[in-house]
């Protein structure tokens, strides 16, 4: 439920709106806004909750309208926002406004495979390493990851650097461990719906990266951002990396770009398109980068690996150092291109 309040509306008669709602139970979410204040109710009512409450406030003082959300997510809607929101991470704001290039292997394999790829991955442009040490792999027999010495390798890589590092978190009781090495905590397709995880992410007070599950519904996604967010934790990036796909045998997934301005209409948090894991295949890459950038998506997150065939995990979907410098290059052209056209 969201109360709009008049314009002009006095603090007394904003409080008094928020009285009601605390008296009701719930916590009012006050969101101010460019002529007015609305206020939100982030809790799923029952019908006579809503029926007393609409009735309550309606009749307020300074009150204009009182309007109820269909949607089952709250604090991740757009409604609930006053703006969009950029995510802060030591100096790179991740949201409207820049294009943020997430780059590197799928997994640290050695010290010397990810600094490779972190001097690579900066000069090329980009300001965010990424990097597994737990690996959720289909075969317990396949490369799970480095560990706890992966991520010592992230922290040291990060810090001679600069680059803001991201990297997996598989379970739980595993974030404080992760967090302390990481700048970013990503959540795995496969963790989308692992609700422990979401909360202990939430509590962690770390930026966390959310990617959409293999078969999730928009609104499943935005559930799963709500855990995070409803822990207090307003850092919360979406990452858009491919669904089930009808025909496996082209690509490994389908990349669902129309998640992107379905997304923006309806959440405020940024959102970062995979599409390594979104087709699978190397040569995909670039153009859906660039289809991304069109669709409107904040970033991309993009595997990079110094010898692809080499590669422990997810070889045949990593650039090479040359493919992903070039994307760069023409990633930065078409955002040219497309800032200039907004302004005219
Ligand atoms: C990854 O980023 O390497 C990864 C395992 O991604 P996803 O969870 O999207 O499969
Ligand atoms: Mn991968």
């Amino acid at each position: 439920m969201i109360i709009l309040m008049r314009f002009g509306a006095e603090e007394a008669q904003i409080q008094a709106v928020c009285d009601v709602i605390r008296e009701a139970g719930h916590e009012p979410l006050v969101l101010p806004g460019e002529d007015r204040v609305a206020i939100g109710i982030p809790a799923s009512l029952s019908q006579d909750e809503r029926v007393n409450l609409d009735a309550a406030l309606s009749a307020m003082e300074g009150v204009s309208k009182v309007t109820h959300t269909s949607r089952p997510y709250k604090l991740a809607s757009l409604e609930f926002h006053s703006s969009r929101s950029v995510v802060e991470v030591r100096g790179v704001g991740i949201g409207p406004g820049s294009f943020t290039v997430m780059g590197g292997p799928c997994s640290v394999e050695s010290y010397e495979q990810f600094s490779t790829s972190a001097r690579i991955v900066k000069e090329a442009g980009a300001t965010v390493l990424r990097g597994g040490a737990f690996k959720p792999r289909t075969s317990p027999y396949a490369f799970q990851g480095l560990a706890q010495e992966g991520l010592e390798i992230i922290r040291k890589v990060g810090q001679e650097t600069g680059l803001v590092t991201i990297s997996e978190v598989m379970s739980g009781d595993m974030v404080p461990m992760v967090a302390e090495y990481v700048d970013i905590l990503q959540i795995g397709a496969r963790s989308m719906q692992n609700f422990p995880l979401l909360i202990e992410a939430g509590r962690s007070g770390k930026p966390v990266f959310l990617k959409r599950g293999p078969s999730a519904s928009i609104d499943e996604f935005l559930l799963a951002a709500e855990y995070l967010l409803s822990q207090g934790n307003p850092n919360v990036i979406l990452c858009e990396r491919g669904v089930l796909p009808i025909d496996k045998s082209y690509t490994r997934n389908t990349l669902d770009l129309s998640a992107v301005p379905v997304l923006k209409e309806f959440s405020h948090l940024p959102i970062i398109v995979d599409p390594s894991h979104g087709t699978g295949v190397a040569r995909y890459v670039g153009p859906m980068s660039l289809a991304a950038m069109v669709a409107g998506a904040d970033g991309v997150m993009i595997e990079m690996h110094p010898d692809p065939k080499t590669a422990l995990s997810d070889g045949s979907q990593a650039l090479t150092p040359d493919q992903f410098t070039e994307l760069m290059t023409d990633l930065r052209r078409l955002w040219s291109f497309q800032t200039q056209a907004q302004s005219v």
